[in-house]
């Protein structure tokens, strides 16, 4: 079995092939991996040396009522995961919020970014070309836009540093999360500036996008969509559910999330927005790499005349209702269990997934006040 790809074909045959060759390879054997309802053929987007498919477990929680914008009403959330207690926790949560009449939610940002690194002169270029972009952005919005059919090209950052120059491109995409679209607008785009300035791109990701990685610049700027979500939880019903005071609560989550992360030097200031977007990222057929960025949300309370005032805000919630992974038969109906498969519906699955962060993070929060946490694990985890 050499290194290249086995063969090159989608059908279930060639599939099939290719799990022979790496059982007879690995002496592993692969019945398990074998069972599928994936469309091979349909799947060609998603993965090369497709051998049979992963499967995880799928969950959801709730009902939770969402008063969105675009999400109103009560829905049930999926959730993929092999973390016991984590639907269950979230779930906990999401009665919580009920019983405060809801959760309020707002997509305050949505733009997709791709930032290509430039070699250049030195600054007197760098500068140079800056000007020539800004005089000519509607020729390069022409260029970007000829690559896609929804994807609009909203504006151009410049970050020159010595001979390298950063340009962070922001487009509107629509439905879907936009990686591809983005990336390949911004190459039609580059060539541009690289036929007329004399600039060089080197690379079409130069790391300020910021892709999968942890950025300030996505917590300060957004990336995806930048979602805010609150909610007010009735004392009787935080002591009565979670064993915890709204006291405690504000407490634990000043030391824990706000002063115990500033201590770790973490960008997020959360208890666990992570677990969430894993599952819903992964029930959903989003890129669940990209939950790096979804982590860096900030989970903030207060005692509201007794009562607990609970928020979060995703700096950059990176999904999408169309595209990637989301055309898969599991993931597309996932989708359609909170009605957001297709076209329109981004912005409301931006808004009922942060509701259900909203409602891990209060959970948790009850827990770790209530001394419950590895209790919970414990009991359903292990
Ligand atoms: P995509 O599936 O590559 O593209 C979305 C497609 O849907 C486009 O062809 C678009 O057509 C079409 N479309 C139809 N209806 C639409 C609607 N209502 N709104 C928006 N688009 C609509 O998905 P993507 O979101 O651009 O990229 C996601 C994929 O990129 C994931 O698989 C992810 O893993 C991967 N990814 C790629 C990179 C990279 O650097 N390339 C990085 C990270 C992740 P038009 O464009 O003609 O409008």
């Amino acid at each position: 079995m050499g290194q290249g790809l086995k063969n090159r074909g989608y059908t279930r045959e060639d599939v099939d092939e290719r799990r022979k060759a790496v059982e007879d390879f690995s002496s592993a054997r692969l019945g398990s991996v074998a069972g599928y309802t994936v469309d091979p053929e349909g799947a060609k987007s998603n993965i090369e040396n497709m051998i049979g498919c992963t499967q995880i477990p799928l969950g959801y929680v709730g009902p939770v009522k969402v008063n969105g914008e675009y999400a109103e009403g009560e829905f049930l959330v999926p959730m993929a995961t092999t973390e016991g207690a984590l639907i269950a926790s979230v779930n906990r949560g999401c009665s919580l919020i009920n019983s405060g009449g809801g959760a309020n939610v707002r997509v305050i940002g949505d733009n997709m970014t791709r930032a290509p690194v430039f070699r250049v002169d030195g600054v007197a270029h760098a500068l140079d070309v800056i000007d020539w972009i800004g005089e000519n952005i509607e020729s390069l919005k022409d260029a970007a836009e000829s690559t896609t059919r929804r994807g609009k090209l909203l504006g151009i950052e410049a970050f020159p540093n010595g001979r390298n120059l950063f340009l962070r491109f922001s487009y509107h995409t629509a439905d879907a999360m936009g990686m591809n679209m983005c990336t390949i607008a911004t190459e039609a785009a580059s060539r541009v500036i690289e036929e007329n300035t004399g600039a060089v791109m080197i690379s079409v990701s130069g790391n300020m996008c910021t892709d999968k990685k942890p950025a300030a610049m996505n917590m300060i700027s957004g990336r995806g969509k930048t979602v805010i979500a609150d909610c007010i939880i009735p004392n009787a019903e935080i002591e009565d559910r979670t064993k915890a005071s709204v006291d405690a609560i504000v407490e634990t989550n000043y030391r824990k999330n706000l002063v115990g992360s500033a201590m770790a030097g973490s960008l997020g200031q959360n208890a666990h927005v992570a677990n969430m977007l894993a599952a819903m990222f992964i029930a959903t057929g989003q890129d669940p790499a990209q939950v790096v960025e979804g982590s860096m949300t900030s989970t903030l309370c207060e005692n509201a005349d007794g009562d607990l005032y609970i928020s979060v805000r995703i700096p950059a919630l990176e999904v999408g209702s169309v595209g990637g992974g989301t055309k898969l038969p599991t993931q597309g109906e996932a989708l359609d269990i909170m009605d957001c498969r297709g076209e329109g519906k981004a912005l409301k699955l931006a808004e009922i997934m942060a509701v259900a962060v909203l409602a891990g993070e209060l959970s948790t929060l009850g827990a770790q006040s209530a001394g419950h946490l590895g209790k919970a694990h414990a009991e359903l985890g292990r």
